[in-house]
């Protein structure tokens, strides 16, 4: 089986290959049951299409204008090394002679992050019997999802960290069919190059060809397509020749997958504090934002269970600056505002909420994109700051409660629960709101998302302040700081 040409990815009608998706013009939905995998699908089989076309920005605008036909596509994989792609080899090598190679059920693989003593760990399941065996086409969409996403306390205290580090957030340009979307994130070489300031000798060979060594790995030595399939653990997947319904896409395979072997690279990414300190430079992966400190280059990843993605929207469009960090978006929405597309797009936020190395909660937010993004970045970011502006004004109202001589815990408890409700509600607000992005001027955008946010915030106020009506110091606080909600 070969990932750029055979049928391994699982859709509503059945197994495709990359070549018929990008290739004819019917649509196809992505059939996974988790939408993790659906995730690491998309970026999969966009860092797949890369990785055949290996398109320059001119090349790459033409086939998000007209399409990749049959011809181009096996012109294409000729000038490449279909070989790597081979699934027996794909993302896969065997560790050093004489070192551990230890085993793993394949519901470790799912969570994407794992860790071996953590509880949440598998908490993204109802219940882990759901999820014990998989097809060999699923191997795939999970070995990238993990090697994304690993951060080295999961696999236990002394594991590797992947080249983006954990639970790093992802940005994706959703487009009005599986094809658009994955052409939207396919990566022009000569323009990541010059972004990503690479070496001009910079090692493009899988690590599975010719494995990384020494203790350090610089990010300018990583090429594009080294970089987007980037390993930390030497694995391998048993293949038991016996049937099973796969737990990940529902197929019927005549082979089954219950257990994995891995074994950790030893030297280490930017992404890790030994690589920072090295100076190995963090590898600009495209599909993930990134801060950067004094101290050097971080991934963004999602923040703690009351976090929600429209908080950051702004910085992961535009960028954001303060005195401590600068947040820049990731490269494919550079990219992608370089080549003023004027299809209907969305942006996709996903990723994990970790915490230690085990996961708290999952982010997969779609927000309704401007067809001229250029044009109109400032609708957005009003709508936003709008947003931001109402959370600090409803922090504002309750904090007349710390002075009523409570224990500071008790009145925290009450405060954090209402700020994350309205978090939470914000979020489908901000999501409404940008769906007439297109449709409405600026000013009327700005407003409807206003009064919307405003009337959301009070209805979470006096949520609480009926609640401890009869709490007689509570509820005059509550009455004193109520003002507060609506002075910006
Ligand atoms: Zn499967």
């Amino acid at each position: 089986m070969n990932l750029l040409k055979d049928d391994f990815i699982s859709t509503t009608t059945g197994k495709v290959s990359l070549k018929t998706i990008l290739t004819s013009d019917q649509d196809y939905q992505l059939q996974y049951y988790f939408d993790e995998i659906q995730l690491a699908m998309l970026q999969l089989l966009s860092s797949l299409t890369t990785a055949v076309l290996n398109p320059t920005i001119a090349e790459l605008k033409s086939y998000m204008k007209q399409g990749v036909s049959e011809k181009q596509f096996d012109e294409a994989l000729i000038k490449i090394n279909e070989e790597w792609f081979d699934a027996d080899c794909f993302m896969q090598s065997k560790p050093p002679v004489g070192v551990k190679w230890p085993e793993a059920p394949i519901t470790k693989m799912l969570s994407g992050i794992e860790c071996g003593t953590s509880p949440n760990a598998i908490g993204l399941f109802s219940d882990i019997e759901k999820a014990k065996v998989i097809c060999p086409d699923c191997v795939h969409g999970l070995n990238y999802n993990l090697h994304m996403n690993i951060k080295g306390e999961c696999f236990g205290p002394t594991g590797a960290t992947g080249i983006r580090g954990g639970g790093a957030i992802s940005t994706l340009i959703a487009g009005e069919s599986l094809k658009q979307t994955l052409l939207n994130n396919t990566i022009s070489h000569d323009h990541f190059i010059e972004y990503a300031q690479l070496n001009t000798n910079a090692n493009n060979e899988p690590m599975w060809i010719s494995a990384q060594t020494g203790s350090i790995y610089r990010a300018q030595n990583i090429g594009l397509i080294r970089g987007l399939f980037a390993l930390a653990y030497h694995i391998d997947f048993s293949i038991d020749n016996s049937p099973c319904r796969c737990d990940v896409c529902g197929s019927e395979s005549h082979q089954s997958v219950y257990a994995f072997n891995r074994e950790k690279y030893t030297g280490h990414y930017g992404s890790t504090k030994n690589g920072r300190d090295s100076g190995a430079g963090w590898w600009p992966h495209p599909y993930t934002p990134r801060t950067i400190k004094e101290d050097g280059v971080y991934a963004v990843c999602a923040r703690d269970q009351s976090w929600q993605s429209w908080q950051e929207l702004s910085s992961y469009i535009v960028g954001k600056e303060t005195d401590k960090a600068m947040v820049e978006p990731a490269y494919i929405i550079t990219q992608f505002q370089e080549m003023k597309n004027p299809r209907q797009t969305n942006l996709l936020v996903g990723g994990n909420i970790a915490d230690q190395g085990s996961i708290t909660g999952r982010v997969y937010d779609l927000y309704c994109m401007p067809s001229s993004l250029n044009m109109s970045l400032r609708k957005i970011t009003q709508v936003i700051d709008a947003g931001l502006a109402q959370q600090e004004c409803l922090s504002r109202a309750f904090n007349k409660m710390f002075g009523v001589g409570y224990d500071k815990k008790f009145v925290g408890g009450i405060k954090g629960e209402a700020m994350s409700r309205f978090s939470a509600n914000a979020q489908q607000i901000i999501q409404l709101a940008l769906l007439d992005v297109n449709r409405s001027e600026a000013t009327v955008l700005r407003k409807s998302a206003v009064i919307e946010l405003q009337q959301e915030a009070k209805r979470i106020f006096n949520g609480v302040q009926r609640k401890y009506q009869h709490d007689l110091p509570l509820f005059k606080a509550l009455v004193k700081g109520e003002i507060a909600l609506y002075k910006k």
